[in-house]
């Protein structure tokens, strides 16, 4: 027979059984990617402060002393092996299903990043479950919220599958603070996670100094108004005066401008900065998806009726070329 407390105590454990969180760790061997503090505050929402984290690479050790001292993380899971270099899914997924089988994670997590994007879809087909994409909020254990057509339609959705398996869109959640936590670190389960199917050959990354998109506080975003890649520089200089990124429109993708990964929208990236300064950009729809969320939004435009001054705070209607410099003066 239980006493009335440790009744209690025992239902609060079964409750926490019945929710468990598993988040896999982005970074790169030696940091943590901030959007797996996100991350963290979503499984954080799901199941409390039962939250695990797997930390898998090569030499990882850093990563894996920096994640356990997150508060709220229960437990971090670590692997180190060759296996795991370059993070493809084919070698990280035989061991998220692992662990899942060994701890019987109720809840999958990981950033909507490339990253998430390209491991959490295999690992939900391994265990015959439908991933949920891109999540912008958590209702409760089984009910989530995302955003379909281009960001125009939000969608409330309730998932039966025993296993949750889903990406976290990480600007909808503050991230985790990263300090303050105790965790205790442990060994994933061992396996031979070699691939037969796919080997990491290299990568060739771009150095910037500037800060990464998806965490800059600014944000200065150019579209095909600035008439060619560079006159872009008119960008890179105002940017300077804020330590801010520079992103830019699909259509200055396309037409060259700029490389590919400074696309902010449907198709890109999505952010969510304290500051977004779009200078020559329309604001399609498929732009906005990507950037709607921003705290404070200016638009610098030579056309009063472009579709970015209805989602503007502040609106500049004037002529790039004239107003970019002289901002950048002033400031
Ligand atoms: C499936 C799909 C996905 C897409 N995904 C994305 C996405 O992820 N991101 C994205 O951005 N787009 C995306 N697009 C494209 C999107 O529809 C638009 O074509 C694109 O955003 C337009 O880019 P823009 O605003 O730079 O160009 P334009 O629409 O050509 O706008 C240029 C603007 O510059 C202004 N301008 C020109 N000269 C000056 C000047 N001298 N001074 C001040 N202003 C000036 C013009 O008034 C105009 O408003 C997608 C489209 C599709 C169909």
């Amino acid at each position: 027979m239980f006493s009335q407390s440790s009744k209690g105590l025992a239902r609060t454990n079964i409750l926490r059984r019945l929710k468990s969180t598993l988040v896999v760790a982005e970074h790169n061997n030696e940091t943590l990617n901030p959007v797996t503090l996100n991350t963290i505050s979503a499984a954080k929402k799901i199941a409390g402060d039962d939250v695990t984290v797997l930390v898998a690479g090569t030499k990882c050790g850093s990563v894996s002393e920096a994640v356990a001292k997150v508060p709220g993380v229960a437990k971090v899971l670590v692997a180190e092996n060759e296996a795991f270099k370059g993070f493809t899914a084919e070698s990280l997924t035989p061991l998220v299903v692992a662990a899942q089988s060994q701890f019987k994670f109720t809840h999958i997590l990981a950033g909507a990043t490339a990253f998430g994007k390209n491991v959490l879809p295999r690992v939900a087909a391994k265990l015959d479950v439908s991933p949920i994409s891109e999540i912008t909020d958590v209702k409760s254990e089984d009910t989530f919220v995302r955003t379909i057509y281009a960001g125009n339609a939000v969608l409330t959705l309730k998932s039966k599958d025993p296993i949750k398996v889903i990406t976290v869109r990480g600007t909808n959640f503050e991230a985790a603070p990263a300090e303050g936590g105790s965790a205790a670190v442990e060994q994933a389960p061992a396996g031979d996670y070699k691939s037969d199917l796919s080997e990491f050959v290299s990568q060739e990354l771009t150095k910037s100094d500037r800060p990464e998109l998806t965490a800059a506080k600014v944000i200065i975003s150019g579209g095909r108004g600035l008439k060619s890649g560079d006159n872009f520089k008119l960008l890179y200089d105002l940017a300077d005066k804020f330590g801010a990124a520079v992103g830019a429109s699909r259509a200055a993708v396309d037409a060259g401008y700029v490389a590919n990964d400074l696309q902010i929208g449907q198709t890109g990236k999505i952010v969510a900065p304290e500051l977004y300064v779009a200078v020559g950009i329309s604001g399609a729809i498929q732009h906005l998806a990507g950037m709607k969320d921003s705290k404070t939004i200016v638009a610098i435009n030579k056309d009063p009726e472009a579709p970015i001054f209805q989602v503007a705070d502040i609106g500049l209607v004037a002529d790039l070329f004239k107003a970019v410099p002289e901002l950048t003066q002033k400031l």
